[in-house]
Order: structure tokens, then C-alpha cells, then sequence
């Protein structure tokens, strides 16, 4: 009997996993199950639309998902199709790969007003993820506030910065692009709760918003450390070299000599968002100047406002609990040792080290997953564990319908052809348009 494992989501960790088993685990069958029809995760729903060179990971993850001993189950929820359970019972082990795909609350007052949207929401809406379809932001308004100095944030300033030539040639889907083109923005401000040398970004992706052809960055020279050595402290050596790159790029913005450029993406430090204020909907956001005090912000009581009409809190994200496992609310992951919850249930990616790293950040998570599969589960496998067989048979009677990996690469091919020749490709942005078309392409799918 082979090993029969269940890998619950498909973005870039889960993807990992299957990978090392394929290469470690010659016994092993996988089946990879996820909520949408569509794979990949984040390199989907979150890496920005113009970063295509980065989703061509993605070919990779194909290249697993084609081999023999691979599955994929997707229009599938675990906790709704299916219970966590249900699954377990299955198979002999089970791979959370689930993510964090919510917000981390912001928390300050007026931050429930209309016109303050989380990063995870508007990210999921401009990449089209059915989930944020009806988010409907507000973008008729001049200003902009983006909280939070990650790489979260960098994306989404840029994203409403560019130009609309530059913005036609991403996957933005058409309505996006239409909503943002009328869109009356033209300044951005970036808001830092600390300094320019404590910024989480990185070097790439501050270096990109000096080239929009339409928006300057703004940075204001008395923000920059004078002393740099002493700004970087309490960072180790390498950290402090990534940092030092920033504060140089961050130096050369603040120098450019004032610009043609009609819009303003202003990175402004020092700034921890107090309040939001307007009269039923957003008008300003009113933050606290502060300094950085061992590596910590520090309210100086003085204060300002910024005006703008939207916020976007890209402050992180957080995790949401599934039934049948635990749960650590403080920490927002999945309890788990290396990778481990117990013998038969592993955890990797962002649910089990919370929201940071990079995509290939998952890479060992996926390898060290393999490895205590390997060490836990016998060779020969549970023979009562009927794998995908039984959870055809549990789908079939619940009359559920999945999306196998041809049927996703239907989807791919209709979103790349409905591209055109600029764009690389445009979405299906809800669950019952990708079904529809899969069933009038193939007329005979619907009977199934
Ligand atoms: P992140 O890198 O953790 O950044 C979160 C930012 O929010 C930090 O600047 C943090 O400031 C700030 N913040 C948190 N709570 C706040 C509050 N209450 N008020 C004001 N500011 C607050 O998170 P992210 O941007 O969501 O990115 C998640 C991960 O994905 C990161 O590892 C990122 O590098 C990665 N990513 C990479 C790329 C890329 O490679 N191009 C693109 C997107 C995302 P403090 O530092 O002061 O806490």
C-alpha cells in the first residue's frame, strides 16, 4: 500500500511539500486539496500583478502537480466540503498548508470606518480572488494613506501609482484597472511607525517606486539618520547591510530635484497612526510623531493629519483557525514542533511560523514535513486508509463539485487567451465564473 497524504492548500508551501515527498518518499501518494478552483496561493492572490516574473515559480509547481502520484482536488474546503476529520480518517498524514489569509486587526479608533480596507482585502481584490470581489473601495479620492513599511505595503502604493499603460499590462483584472484609471488619487503616503533604517521592505521593491514613470517618491532628508552606524545598532551584520541599502535608496529620493511627475508617493517615517477621522466615511488619518527608543516607537505627543479618503492597513496578516486542529491565538499560528502537531498531522508555510518570509522561505518547511512523514508513517501505509478514493466516494455523495488540475489548466489557458497580446492574462474573478466555464466549454462536465 503506498503512504497516502493529504496536503491541504496550494501555494507555495504546500506545493514545497509535495515536491519533497515526489523526491524522498518513492511510497508515497499525494493528494493536494484547495478551497478554490484555482492553485498556488499567494503566488496567485498575492504577488503583485506586476511581478510576473516571480509567479513563473508557479510553472514549477505545475511541473509537481503533472507527476503521476499527484492529485488535485480544488473548489474543495476543509472545515466545509470536507471536515479536518474526515479527512485524517483518510489518509495517513495530513499537511496543513493553509496560510494566514485574514488581516491583523487595526485596532485604532474609527479604523471600522467605510474607506479603511486591510491589506490581505485589498490585495485579495486586486488580484482578483473571489473572496474580495464585492470589497467596491474606495478610490474617488485624492489621498491615500498605506499603514505599515512591509514589502505589503510597498505593493499596494504601487499598484495604485503606476500608470495606465504599465497598469493594462499586468493580470489586473479589467475592472480593477478601470476603477483605480478613474480614480482621482495622486498622492500616497507610505506611514512608517518607525524609522527609514527599522523599515521592513526590501531593496527591490523600494528601488522600483523611483522608476514609475507618473509618481516621484517623496523623502524627506531630516527623516534619514545622521548617524547612520547608530541607527542600525541593534541589527546583525547582514540585516544591517540589507538596511544600509534602503537608507542609500532612501537618500537618493530625498536629493531628486522636485519633478515633471504629476503624483506623489510620499514615505513618511515616524508616523503611528492614532486615529481615523471623518464624518461617516474616511477624511484624514491623524498619527502621533514618533521616535525609535531600543529598536521601539515611542509616542512623542506631538501629532498630525494626513488627508485622504482611503486607508489601506498593510500591517500583516493573521491565520485563521481550523476545526480538528489547535490553535494559538496569541502567536496566530498552529502549534506545532518543526513542523509536527502530532504523528500524522504537520503544519508548514505561515501556518506554522506566522505571516514573514519569502516565497522560498517554505521551501524547508516543505522538506522537513517530508521528513517526519517519513519517520512517523510505516512504509507500507494504514491499508484502511483508502486516500482519494474515499474522498471521491465522501465528494460524490455530497454532491460536491472539484476541479482536478486539467480542468484548472482550462481555466489557465481561457484567462491567458482573454489576456490578449499586452496582458498576461485576465482572471475569472468569482468561483461560479470559473465553473461556467468550465462546464460550456465542456458541455458534458456538467453532468458529472
Ligand atoms: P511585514 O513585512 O511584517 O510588515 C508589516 C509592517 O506593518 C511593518 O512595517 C510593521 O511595523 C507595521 N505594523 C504592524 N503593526 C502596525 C501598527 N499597529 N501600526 C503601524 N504599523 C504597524 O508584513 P507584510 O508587508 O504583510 O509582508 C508579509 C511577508 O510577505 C513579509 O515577509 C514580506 O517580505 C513578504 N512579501 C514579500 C514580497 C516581495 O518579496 N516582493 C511582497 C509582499 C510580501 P514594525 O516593523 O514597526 O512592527
Amino acid at each position: 500500500m503506498p503512504i497516502r497524504v493529504a496536503i491541504i492548500g496550494s501555494g507555495p508551501a504546500g506545493f514545497y511539500t509535495a515536491s519533497a515527498l515526489l523526491k524522498d518518499c518513492p511510497n508515497c501518494e499525494i493528494d493536494i486539496i484547495e478551497r478554490l478552483p484555482t492553485p498556488y496561493g499567494l503566488i496567485r492572490g498575492g504577488v503583485a500583478p506586476d511581478h510576473q516574473t516571480t509567479k513563473k515559480v508557479a510553472n514549477k509547481y505545475e511541473q509537481t502537480a503533472l507527476m503521476e502520484r499527484v492529485r488535485f482536488y480544488g473548489n474543495i474546503e476543509v472545515g466545509r466540503d470536507v471536515s479536518l476529520a474526515e479527512v485524517r480518517g483518510l489518509y495517513d498524514a495530513v499537511v496543513l498548508a493553509i496560510g494566514a489569509r485574514s488581516d491583523r486587526k487595526f485596532t485604532i479608533p474609527g479604523a471600522d470606518k467605510p474607506g479603511v480596507y486591510g491589506s490581505a482585502a485589498f490585495v485579495g481584490w486586486y488580484n482578483g480572488h473571489p473572496d474580495f470581489q464585492n470589497l467596491d473601495p474606495h478610490l474617488d479620492t485624492s489621498g491615500v494613506a498605506v499603514v505599515g513599511n512591509g514589502n505589503v505595503a510597498i505593493d499596494c502604493a504601487r499598484v495604485l501609482m503606476r500608470s495606465p499603460y504599465g497598469r493594462a499590462r499586468t493580470d489586473l483584472p479589467t475592472q480593477v484597472i478601470e476603477a483605480i484609471d478613474r480614480s482621482p488619487i495622486h498622492e500616497v503616503h507610505v506611514l512608517g511607525r518607525r524609522g527609514p533604517a527599522d523599515a521592513a521592505f526590501t531593496n527591490v521593491e523600494l528601488r522600483e517606486l523611483g522608476v514609475l514613470t507618473e509618481a516621484e517618491p517623496r523623502v524627506r532628508a531630516e527623516q534619514l539618520p545622521s548617524d547612520v552606524d547608530a541607527a542600525l545598532a541593534g541589527y546583525e551584520k547582514r540585516e544591517r547591510r540589507v538596511r544600509q541599502r534602503n537608507l542609500n535608496t532612501l537618500a537618493e529620493y530625498a536629493e531628486r530635484a522636485p519633478s515633471e511627475k504629476p503624483k506623489s508617493l510620499h514615505l513618511e517615517f515616524f508616523a503611528s497612526p492614532v486615529e481615523i477621522i471623518g464624518d461617516g466615511r474616511v477624511e484624514a488619518i491623524r498619527c502621533e510623531r514618533t521616535q525609535v527608543i531600543d529598536g521601539r516607537a515611542e509616542g512623542t505627543g506631538s501629532f498630525f493629519e494626513i488627508p485622504c479618503g482611503l486607508v489601506i492597513a498593510a500591517i500583516g496578516y493573521r491565520a485563521e483557525p481550523l476545526d480538528g486542529a489547535p490553535f494559538d491565538e496569541a502567536r496566530g499560528i498552529i502549534p506545532n514542533t518543526s513542523g509536527r502537531i502530532e504523528a500524522g498531522l504537520y503544519a508548514v508555510g505561515w501556518i506554522k511560523r506566522g505571516p514573514v518570509g519569502v516565497i522560498s522561505t517554505n521551501r524547508p518547511d516543505g522538506q522537513q514535513a517530508a521528513s517526519h512523514i517519513q519517520d512517523d508513517i510505516p512504509p507500507e501505509g494504514d491499508p484502511s486508509k483508502t486516500g482519494h478514493q474515499g474522498l471521491e466516494a465522501l465528494l460524490h455523495e455530497r454532491a460536491r463539485r472539484w476541479v482536478c488540475f486539467d480542468e484548472w489548466k482550462r481555466i489557465d489557458e481561457m484567462e491567458r487567451i482573454a489576456g490578449g497580446d499586452d496582458a498576461p492574462r485576465r482572471k475569472f474573478v468569482s468561483v461560479d465564473e470559473m465553473l461556467n466555464a468550465l462546464d460550456n466549454d465542456h458541455p458534458e462536465a456538467a453532468d458529472d
